[in-house]
């Protein structure tokens, strides 16, 4: 049986690649290991065996640090970190704290949200409301029509996507300068939802796009002036090379290597409504929940602008990220200072997590 793969031995795998895919991956990815020292009093050693394991451990922790050099995304992974088991257990209290909120507004749309000045878009499993407080001069709401977000289905979540699309769509109509649309998915309290029930938003801007979403149109268009090759098929070739890439028909889809938070998943697909993306991510959501236990998460969806623009987004993709923000119970956040200003510090093995979802996928 092959040895089971660590991001830890990162280096070590990229030099096992054929020629070629070890060009690749060196060409998009700068990958250093150093070990972290530290010398513990006797007395802490007890504490220290029950916490690791044992305590060499924890005196030579072996670090890698990733750095995406297109991008300039990178990630911090520490073995005593990435070695913790997945966490998958359900939370019953959870699901009694959800079902203590049902007949909330958005179990009522239509008289508990406000409309957008087009009206609302209503689909099999969701309909549109306007934001009270907005993030930009468009802003939606997609209310679920289930009040519990962790009952998603493929299919629910592809229609959630479809609502949002045609929400794009119709704001655009009404002004045709608000021409680039943002999907995103804050999912539960520690993901930044502050209301329980099923929601996804979607907004609109105008003048340019978001700056993080320009930013790596930028960087994909510098590396295709470059290299010559498309950065975002280049990207998943390297993921898939060394076994991060999750089979799903229509799409690729991977665990990053450099995830800006836990068991970050990136999937690249064609066009925004294509139905096989939004149902790989409804497919890669529901394992987040059953398989990997995720409760709080984000999703957000890069999508070139819905009319024409002067800077070219010919070769752009749809880039969904999908990210774990940690148990609900949890008081401490999972971002701090190096997330917010220098590189993140990630506890899963981006290994770990593709085999679980490949494991659940093909089965
Ligand atoms: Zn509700």
């Amino acid at each position: 049986m092959a040895q089971e793969r660590k991001v830890t031995d990162l280096r070590a795998l990229i030099s096992d690649l054929p020629k070629d895919d070890r060009a690749l991956a060196d060409r998009i990815f700068d990958v250093s290991t150093t070990t972290g020292r530290l010398d513990p009093p006797e007395a802490m050693y007890a504490w220290i065996e029950k916490s690791f394991g044992s305590t060499n451990r924890v005196t030579a922790q072996r670090i890698v640090k990733v750095t995406n050099l297109i991008t300039l995304e990178g990630t911090l992974f520490n073995e005593l970190r990435a070695s913790r088991p997945l966490d998958t257990g359900v939370s019953l209290d959870l699901d009694r704290e959800i079902a203590a909120t049902e007949g909330d507004p958005f179990c009522n749309p239509e008289a508990g949200t406000p409309a957008d000045v087009f009206g609302r878009v209503q689909g099999e499993h969701a309909t549109t409301a306007s934001n009270v407080a907005k993030y930009d001069g468009f802003h939606g709401v997609i209310v679920f029509d289930d009040h519990n977000p962790l009952h998603l289905t493929p299919e629910k979540v592809a229609g959630y996507v479809s609502v949002g699309l045609e929400w794009g769509r119709q704001a655009l109509e009404t002004d045709p300068e608000a021409r680039y649309p943002f999907l995103m998915w804050n999912c539960l309290w520690r993901a930044g939802g502050s209301i329980i029930h099923g929601h996804a938003q979607v907004t609109a801007t105008r003048g340019s796009h978001y700056p993080k979403v320009e930013r790596l149109r930028r960087a994909a268009a510098a590396y295709k002036a470059e290299h010559g090759s498309d950065y975002f098929e280049d990207l998943a070739h390297v993921h898939a090379s060394l076994s991060l890439d999750i089979p799903l028909e229509g799409v690729r889809a991977f665990a990053s290597l450099s995830p800006i938070k836990e068991k970050e998943l990136v999937v690249i697909g064609d066009q925004p409504g294509d139905p096989s993306l939004s149902r790989a991510v409804g497919a890669l959501l529901e394992g987040y929940v059953k398989d990997l236990g995720v409760r709080a998460f984000n999703v957000a969806f890069y999508m070139p602008p819905l009319g024409p623009t002067q800077e070219d987004w010919s070769d752009f993709p749809t880039v969904v990220y999908i990210v774990d923000r940690g148990d609900p119970a949890n008081r401490t956040s999972d971002m701090g200072a190096m997330e917010l200003y220098a590189a993140s510090v990630v506890a899963s093995d981006p290994f770990r997590v593709a085999e679980v979802l490949r494991d659940d996928l093909s089965s």
